[in-house]
């Protein structure tokens, strides 16, 4: 809080001496405009106030309308969060780069960095190209034995590591650590390491960010020479899938296990005898992976080829894939609500060949009933500039309870349709040819759960309970309101009609 102490009228006059510009008249400080009513004269800090004592340098003069847009920032504050706000309109997937590029005028062309090492001295001498030096201790990680140094980088030669750090940042972060910053001192490094004559950075994206947008020149940093970057990619997706610094994109996260996976799969295809993805995941725990993290890698590369797949219509209404912002699910929602249901935990114990057909059975039944939900709950109909009716029923059945619920309804119902009434055979549910009668008779089951009247209800009660996070609940709920897997099945002769709501 930058709530700025009281200002003397001798004070006052002083400043707004300081504020005369236009033809000897005061004027606003954010539009340089006179300020034409004596009445509206206010007084604000520039930067951020740090001790009681008043420095009257650091206040100005703004007109009453700009003060109370300001509140409690101080005006580069105010300046900032506008910058900001646009830089992230224009687009919802920045990164550091971008910043660089705004703030720092950086170009394409990176700067370069020579490196003059000596082993024995264990110095290391940094060049940059403007020809200035800095001479740092060339240490040595006795775990890894990778090789870095600490020291300060200038901006200009800054890149942001698209192999390691591929999330975007993210808007709320970056502004929290960029008012941290403007008046405390970082505390850790960023974390780069060196390829050839480039500097990548890529742990402590969102702390670099907002130095730079704080006006630093330059970072500090933690530089790895010529590390093996498999293993760096590992330690850095390990370290924040587990310890959750900040929102993930799964989707992006997802990305990078499949690009790790593809290199052992290869190799383990390349060994002889009976190949299965529970053998995988045994040659990997084999390779000294945990099972968690091997089993984690098979279904991320199953989620992956659904989501990246051209004919899955639903993408589009996915947040992570659409720059707007108004999108009514994530992929985590969408992994949680839909994938884990209905895609059949890995490992299978079945032949490879045979699961990598069954895999891509599954893989285009899912897109065809997620194409089908998306047809029947948001096609033409979510239209979050309007907001008319339509929309709001849409935004009613995404809404966490509910979409959680219906699809467990749906799950049930499909399972009644497929004649599936064994439970570990409804875990494979979608692990099977379809015929098209049976999907038929899906899709009258999707049309009619999302043609319900609880949908339209638009009291208060309705809303708050299609949002508990308690789906049992949120499901006996629409149960009473006439969604059950026996009504979407129309295997009853009750109509919802004759409920008294
Ligand atoms: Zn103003």
């Amino acid at each position: 809080m930058s709530l700025h102490p009281e200002i003397t009228s001798g004070q006052k006059k002083k400043i707004n001496q300081a504020s005369r510009i236009d033809n000897n008249n005061i004027c606003c400080y954010i539009d340089k405009k006179v300020i034409s009513n004596k009445n509206d004269i206010e007084y604000h800090n520039i930067i951020p106030v740090q001790s009681n004592k008043l420095d009257i340098s650091n206040f100005t003069v703004v007109c009453k309308k700009h003060h109370k847009e300001i509140g409690n920032l101080s005006i580069k504050e105010y300046f900032a969060k506008k910058e900001m706000d646009d830089f992230f309109k224009k687009s919802s997937l920045r990164k550091l780069n971008d910043v660089l590029k705004l703030k720092a005028n950086k170009d394409n062309s990176n700067k370069k960095i020579n490196i003059k090492a000596d082993e024995k001295l264990n110095t290391v001498e940094i060049i940059f190209e403007d020809k200035r030096r800095i001479i740092s201790n060339l240490l040595n990680c006795p775990s890894t034995g990778f090789k870095y140094f600490y020291a300060s980088i200038p901006i200009e030669y800054i890149n942001n590591d698209e192999k390691l750090q591929p999330r975007p940042l993210e808007i709320n972060r970056l502004w929290d650590l960029y008012r941290h910053l403007l008046v405390n001192s970082q505390l850790t490094p960023s974390v780069c390491r060196l390829t050839a004559n480039d500097i990548y950075l890529f742990d402590g994206q969102h702390k670099a960010a907002a130095q730079v947008w704080a006006g630093r020149d330059a970072l500090d940093c933690k530089v790895y020479l010529e590390p093996d970057i498999k293993s760096l990619k590992e330690t850095n997706l390990i370290a924040h899938d587990k310890l959750r610094q900040m929102p993930f994109f799964t989707s992006i996260l997802i990305n990078k296990w499949a690009s790790i996976f593809e290199e052992e799969w290869k190799e383990y295809m390349e060994e002889k005898g009976f190949k299965s993805e529970e053998g995988f995941v045994q040659f990997l725990v084999k390779k000294g992976r945990k099972k968690g993290q091997a089993v984690n890698m098979i279904e991320s590369n199953i989620y992956d080829s659904i989501i990246e797949d051209k004919k899955n219509l639903m993408v589009n209404y996915i947040s992570d894939y659409n720059k707007s912002l108004k999108s009514p699910l994530t992929i985590n929602r969408l992994k949680q609500a839909v994938f884990k249901k209905f895609i059949a935990t890995p490992p299978l114990d079945i032949d490879i060949e045979d699961s990598d057909r069954l895999r891509e059975i599954e893989r285009r039944n899912i897109i065809k009933f997620l194409n089908l939900i998306a047809r029947y709950s948001l096609d033409d109909v979510w239209n979050p500039d309007d907001k008319d009716d339509e929309h709001k029923i849409s935004e009613r059945i995404y809404l966490s309870g509910a979409f959680k619920a219906w699809s467990g309804i749906l799950k049930d119902a499909i399972a009644a349709i497929l004649e599936i009434y064994d439970e570990n055979e409804k875990k494979e549910i979608f692990l099977r040819e379809i015929s098209k009668e049976n999907w038929e008779e899906i899709e009258n089951s999707i049309n009619f759960l999302f043609n319900r009247r609880v949908w339209q209800d638009d009291s208060e009660e309705n809303y708050n309970t299609l949002r508990l996070t308690n789906d049992s609940q949120v499901r006996r709920y629409l149960s009473r309101r006439g969604i059950s897997v026996n009504e979407v099945l129309g295997k009853t002769g009750i109509f919802e009609d004759n409920f008294i709501d």
